[in-house]
């Protein structure tokens, strides 16, 4: 057995925050990157396990035997042969892992059996739940002390036993976590102890995140609120002054997309920067990749181009999509080559992803539409400049053939295709039960190709929904639009930008307008 490194700990107890993978720290997400086995909570949320190492190996401890406190020793001894085997283990709690998380033990048990650790810490709920409810847990003329308390305990349980007396009369800020089970015990203590039953009380259930849901009142009545409400455990408790100064909406929830549930259907490896901005927006985002971008089934005809761009056979090499710009070049880089084999020729981008994507290798497109996204736009664009020279088109393996039979016109035109789309709904996905259920509002359909691969994938259940628009689709541009209608379904709004942008924005369009 080697001896533990101090400097170089092999097991960390982190952070995952409150919900938010915003509130992330960088150092939870610098270990989460580089982890070979995560053991989660599983009150973490899986967006968070979306930035982890995508080859680590994930494992829920709802998943490893025994009962609840049983797992425990379980849990430790899996932190201690890992860490000794010396694989990154990121041990991923809810909030903070010394907040009411067992944090405390399990760097104890580490330490006992010389195995080096690091603790991140992160966003604990009472620290969420008052910045994304407005309610400052501390004021200079309300509250001079927090108390960060468990609701877990009963009572009348023997030996830790919280002192009720001194709670009540606690000079600020009550913050109870893993108490909403237990609420009309707590309140009937504090009352009992002294407390003003006007003390303003609030309950929230998943701080941070677009789920988030708040009640509010005297503390006398919290229960009655908590039951018309509908709220259930986990929440979290918080009583005090403060509360009454919080605004009917905090600035979180009154973001444009605040409770609303959107799908994503981008590819996974593109999905993320939409998922963020959604999110951002106070979404809750649910996700089916509707298509996957592979390699191409043949590379010879990719090799084939490169070497004639090389040589200066085309004059133009147009792309459709981002895709198609990292596909082409990864490609030449695989084949031990560098950006001055692209020479002179020139480049057209469809839009502004696409000529974002050429900037990543430090290539300017020479001709990107102004307004209008689509082949449509970019064959008006580039009409004017490619008369009588040599365009290749490099593009998926299926799409629309109007650019070359339109550019055809004008120019000697061929195409290759530089990557595969593969359809990728699964029957199975259970996302698919959210849409059954009603419980997605908006579909994103960022492509033609996109909106038929889910709407095929969808059942008489789901259709239904979409025609009594319980269920809205949102297309990219007309050219999706009118697929989708082809497909019988009705369609709730077009971007105006066919953008993922554009989309967002026309999400939030509908969701004004469902706001009435
Ligand atoms: N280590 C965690 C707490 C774990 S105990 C932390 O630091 O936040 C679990 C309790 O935390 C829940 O019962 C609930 O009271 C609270 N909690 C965790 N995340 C929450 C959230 N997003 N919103 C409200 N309460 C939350």
């Amino acid at each position: 057995m080697s001896l533990p490194d101090p400097a170089n700990p092999t097991v960390f107890l982190v952070g995952a925050g409150p919900g938010n993978p915003g509130l992330l720290t960088l150092r939870a997400a610098e270990v989460l990157a580089r982890a070979d086995l995560i053991l989660y909570d599983q009150l973490v949320p899986p967006r968070i396990l979306d930035l982890a190492n995508p080859a680590a190996e994930k494992v829920c401890v709802r998943d490893l035997p025994g009962q609840h406190p049983d797992k425990y020793p379980h849990i430790h001894q899996i932190l201690i042969e890992k860490g000794r085997a010396g694989k990154t283990v990121v041990r991923l709690k809810g909030g903070d892992p010394l907040v009411f998380g067992r944090g405390g033990e399990e760097a104890e048990a580490l330490r006992s059996a010389g195995v080096g650790y690091e603790i991140v810490p992160g966003v604990t709920a009472a620290l969420a739940a008052g910045a994304f409810l407005e309610i400052p847990l501390t004021h200079r003329n309300y509250a001079s002390a927090v108390a960060f308390v468990t609701g877990h305990e009963l009572p009348n349980k023997t030996g830790n036993l919280l002192d009720w007396k001194a709670l009540a009369v606690f000079p600020g800020t009550l913050c109870i976590y893993m108490g909403v089970a237990r609420l009309p015990v707590i309140v009937a203590e504090l009352l009992k102890h002294g407390k003003d039953p006007d003390t303003p009380a609030a309950i929230v259930e998943r701080a941070s995140t677009g789920d988030q849901r708040a009640v509010q009142t005297r503390l006398a009545d919290l229960e009655d609120a908590r039951r018309n409400a509908g709220l259930e455990a986990p929440g979290l408790i918080i009583i005090g002054d403060p509360v009454a100064h919080r605004p009917p909406h905090s600035w979180w929830e009154a973001r444009p997309l605040f409770g609303r549930r959107v799908l994503v259907t981008r590819p996974a490896h593109q999905a993320g920067e939409m998922v963020r901005k959604l999110e951002h927006l106070g979404a809750v985002v649910y996700r089916m990749p509707a298509v996957e971008v592979r390699e191409p089934a043949d590379f010879g005809p990719v090799d084939l181009a490169l070497d004639q761009i090389r040589r200066a056979e085309w004059d133009w090499v147009v792309f459709t999509s981002a895709n198609g710009v990292h596909a082409l070049l990864r490609r030449l880089d695989a084949l031990g080559r560098d950006l001055r084999a692209l020479g002179g020729v020139k480049l057209a981008a469809i839009g502004p992803k696409t000529a974002d994507a050429l900037r990543e290798y430090r290539l300017r497109a020479d001709v990107v539409p102004d307004a209008t996204f689509s082949s449509e736009g970019l064959v008006a664009a580039l009409r004017p400049h490619v008369g009588g020279t040599r365009v290749l088109l490099a593009r998926a393996n299926r799409g629309r053939d109007l650019l070359r039979d339109e550019l055809g016109r004008v120019a000697a035109v061929e195409q290759v295709t530089v990557y595969d789309q593969v359809d990728s709904v699964a029957p199975g996905a259970g996302v698919l039960d959210h849409l059954r259920r009603g419980e997605i509002r908006y579909i994103t359909l960022p492509s033609s190709r996109i909106a038929q691969n889910l709407l095929g994938a969808f059942d008489e259940t789901i259709r239904d929904r979409v025609i009594r628009g319980e269920v809205q689709l949102v297309a990219i541009s007309p050219e999706t639009g009118k697929a989708v209608r082809e497909m019988g379904y009705p369609v709730a709004a077009e971007a105006i930008e066919f953008t993922a942008d554009g989309l967002i924005e026309a999400v939030v369009k509908l969701a004004r307008r469902d706001a009435g």
